[in-house]
C-alpha cells in the first residue's frame, strides 16, 4: 500500500481559511439572496473596462502570455516612477510573497519577523518553506493595534532575511504614518544588512489620503524595501488572480529567473491594463468606499459596538460588551444570509471584520445587526 510521506511541516500545517463561499451558504442555509463581506473584494464589482477586455482577449487563451508580461511592467513602472526593471508580477500578491520567502530565506537557517495578527499567508508561507517565524504582538496595551516599530526589530537580527508589515494592517485598518515606516527600514538596515522590509500596500489606496500615508507613493524608497501592491482589491479582479511588486532590482532580476513561467496569464495580463487605464471606476470606487466606511463607523459605534478606526475597505469591529458573543453574532448574519469574517484563525475569536459594501448591502448589514442586537 501506498504511504504518503510528506514533511513534517506540511503535516502540521494549517491551511489558510478563506471562509464560506456564496454557493456553499446558500446551500447550508437554504438562502437564496446572499450578500458576502468578508474578503475585502471591490463593492462595485469589475471595471467595465477589464470585462471588456477580458471578452476580448479570450479567443486568443489557445497561446501563452509573453514571458514577463512587459507591457504590464512597463505600465505599472511609469505609473510608480521606477523603472520596468524593478518590477515583480504574480498570480496574486500571493505568489510574490511566497517566492520572496523561498528565493531568500533558507530553512533551518534564516528566519522571518512579523506581527501577531497579520495577514495570514506570511506565515503560512513560511511554514510551508519550513522556515523560523518570530511574531511581535500588536498594539495589545493600547488596544489599538497600532505598531511597535522597536519591538518589531528587537526580533530582527543576522539571521533574520524578511520582516513583513501590512499598511494599513489586516485585519485592524490600521495604518502607521509613513515616516515611521521609513524609519523602520533605515534602523532595520542598521541591524539586519541582509534583511529587507515587506511593505504589503494591499489596502493602501482606500485610505483618505494615499499620497499622505504611501511610502511607494513618496518616490523615496528605502533601499532594503519590497512594495507590494494587488489588482484584487481597489481594481475589483480579486479572481483573476494579479498582484505586482516593486522589488531592489537585483532581486527582481532574481524573481523572474525562478518564477514560473506564465503564471499571470493572458486574461490577467489584459484586464489588469484595462483597470488601470479605468480611471473612472477607480475613482467610483474608493469614493464608494470612503463614503460606505464612514456609514458603517458610524452605524456600529451607534448599534454600540466597538469600533476600530480604518483606512483599508474593511472594519475590526466586536458587539457590544455583556450582550452576544462574536461567534453568536456572525452566525446569526449568516442565517441572515450576510457573511463576514469571523476572525478565530488570527487568534481574535472575540472580534470580527466587515468588509465594506455597496450602498444597499451596507443598509442590509446594519440593520441585520440591529435587529440581532435588538433581539439577543
Ligand atoms: C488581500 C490581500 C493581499 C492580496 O492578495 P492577492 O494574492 O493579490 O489577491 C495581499 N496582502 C494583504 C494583506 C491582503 O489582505
Amino acid at each position: 500500500m501506498l504511504q504518503i510521506s510528506v514533511r513534517p511541516e506540511i503535516r502540521r500545517l494549517e491551511p489558510y481559511s478563506p471562509g464560506l463561499s456564496i454557493a456553499e451558504i446558500r446551500q447550508k442555509y437554504g438562502i437564496a439572496q446572499v450578500i458576502k463581506m468578508a474578503s475585502n473584494e471591490n463593492p462595485l464589482g469589475t471595471s467595465p473596462l477589464a470585462l471588456e477586455a477580458i471578452c476580448r482577449h479570450a479567443p486568443f487563451v489557445f497561446r501563452y502570455p509573453q514571458e514577463g508580461n512587459p507591457r504590464l511592467a512597463r505600465t505599472l513602472a511609469d505609473l510608480h516612477n521606477v523603472s520596468p526593471a524593478r518590477i515583480a508580477l504574480g498570480n496574486g500578491s500571493d505568489e510574490i510573497i511566497d517566492l520572496l520567502i523561498r528565493l531568500l530565506v533558507e530553512p533551518g537557517r534564516h528566519a522571518i519577523v512579523c506581527f501577531d495578527p497579520c495577514f495570514s499567508i506570511y506565515p503560512i508561507q513560511a511554514k510551508v518553506s519550513g522556515v523560523e517565524i518570530r511574531r511581535c504582538p500588536l498594539g495589545i496595551e493600547q488596544n489599538d493595534f497600532s505598531f511597535n516599530p522597536d519591538a518589531l526589530l528587537s526580533l530582527a537580527n543576522a539571521d533574520t532575511r524578511l520582516v513583513f508589515i501590512t499598511t494599513p494592517d489586516n485585519p485592524s485598518g490600521y495604518c502607521p504614518p509613513r515616516e515611521a515606516v521609513k524609519r523602520l527600514a533605515g534602523c532595520l538596515a542598521k541591524v539586519a544588512p541582509h534583511c529587507l522590509l515587506i511593505v504589503d500596500e494591499a489596502y493602501i489606496d482606500f485610505a483618505d489620503d494615499e499620497a499622505e500615508l504611501s511610502l511607494l507613493a513618496s518616490g523615496a524608497l528605502p533601499e532594503n524595501a519590497v512594495f507590494l501592491r494587488t489588482f484584487s482589491k481597489s481594481y475589483g479582479l480579486a479572481g483573476i488572480r494579479l498582484g505586482y511588486g516593486v522589488l531592489p532590482q537585483p532581486l527582481a532580476e532574481y524573481y523572474w529567473r525562478a518564477r514560473l513561467p506564465f503564471s499571470v496569464n493572458i486574461l490577467a495580463e489584459e484586464a489588469g491594463l484595462a483597470a488601470l487605464s479605468d480611471t473612472a471606476f477607480r475613482t467610483a470606487t474608493l469614493t464608494a468606499v470612503r463614503k460606505g466606511r464612514r456609514v458603517l463607523l458610524q452605524g456600529l459605534t451607534a448599534l454600540h459596538c466597538k469600533v476600530w478606526p480604518s483606512s483599508a475597505n474593511f472594519l475590526l469591529f466586536q458587539p457590544p460588551e455583556n450582550g452576544i458573543s462574536a461567534r453568536a453574532c456572525f452566525e446569526a448574519l449568516m442565517e441572515k444570509g450576510i457573511i463576514i469574517r469571523p476572525l478565530k484563525s488570527y487568534k481574535l475569536p472575540e472580534h470580527m471584520r466587515v468588509s465594506v459594501g455597496n450602498p444597499q448591502e451596507n443598509a442590509a448589514f446594519l440593520a441585520a445587526m440591529r435587529d440581532i442586537l435588538n433581539n439577543a
